[in-house]
């Protein structure tokens, strides 16, 4: 039973979030709607514990359809970085606000990079593209982040600086834009750079947050020295070119790891 603690500890945090939160806001949505993510992402655990392979997808699809469909949607929340803005100008503590302070900000203390592995919408689709491990070095581009961050709070805040009319609608356009934006240029640039996840280490402004927090994340990938045979197949699937031989944090890329597990998977020793 102990190989089952996983799922059933990631639940309890799960509903633990969303008791707080509908108890707090008196509001039931919170319940439904952590419960909901709680469960997709203890199903994926479980999954993989049972070594089904595609396990990872799973809760991919679940949750970044839920979120994207549901919840962006039919719902019209913006939980693009730009809704967080948003919100955080308004004051409104809730949607995209909880929903980064949850994912993005102090979730990835707990549990790294776990939403860019299992719960983001863009991903979601990039990882269904032909180069699921990079086939080109990785480019000096992360740069680029910190300029798609910026323009995002720029648009958020010249929208309050000009008192734009009917920001709710403003925002909902932004989010079918902003996903097109994201979606065609991660597309262009997993072919361009032969890399599936090449938006994710260049231009995604939402890493702005997930790499500091993560760096001090309490599920990492580790590495038994013992078992370890210095054979590099875990370096040569790992989509984020982390490595996780070196168990320092400050170790090449640590804070790109997505928890996909493909390292782990394919380790022959089973020293990760
Ligand atoms: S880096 Fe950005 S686009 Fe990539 S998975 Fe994470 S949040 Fe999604
Ligand atoms: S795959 Fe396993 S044995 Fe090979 S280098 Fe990585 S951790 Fe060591
Ligand atoms: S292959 Fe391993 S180190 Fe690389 S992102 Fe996946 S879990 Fe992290």
């Amino acid at each position: 039973m102990k190989k089952y603690a996983m799922p059933v500890i990631m639940l309890a945090v799960f509903e633990t979030v969303a008791i707080a939160l509908w108890l707090t806001k008196d509001n039931l949505f919170y319940l439904f709607n952590f419960s909901y993510i709680g469960i997709s992402v203890s199903l994926g655990v479980f999954l993989f514990i049972k070594k089904y392979r595609h396990a990872r997808r799973v809760v991919q699809l679940l949750v970044g359809l839920y979120m994207l469909v549901y919840l962006g949607l039919i719902c019209n929340e913006n939980m693009q970085i730009e809704g967080f803005w948003y919100y955080l100008f308004t004051g409104v503590f809730e949607a995209a606000t909880i929903h980064y302070a949850v994912a993005k900000i102090f979730g990835p203390l707990i549990f790294g990079r776990g939403w860019c592995g299992y719960a983001c919408w863009t991903a979601m689709v990039l990882d269904f593209l032909p180069y699921k491990v990079p086939k080109q070095p990785r480019k000096r581009l992360g740069w680029i982040r910190y300029i798609t961050f910026a323009a995002a709070l720029i648009f958020v805040a010249a929208l309050f600086l000009a008192h734009a009319g009917n920001l709710e609608r403003i925002m909902f356009r932004a989010f079918i834009i902003g996903n097109i934006l994201y979606y065609v240029t991660g597309i262009i640039l997993a072919f361009a750079f032969r890399d599936n996840r090449a938006f994710c280490k260049y231009i995604c402004p939402i890493t702005v947050f997930l790499k500091p927090m993560s760096y001090y994340s309490l599920f990492r990938v580790k590495c038994d020295k013992e078992k370890c045979i210095s054979c590099g197949k875990c370096r040569r699937v790992c989509p984020m070119n982390v490595d996780m031989t070196d168990n320092s944090r400050k170790r090449e890329n640590g804070t790109e790891c997505i928890l996909c597990m493909e390292c782990v998977k394919n380790c022959p020793k089973g020293a990760l």
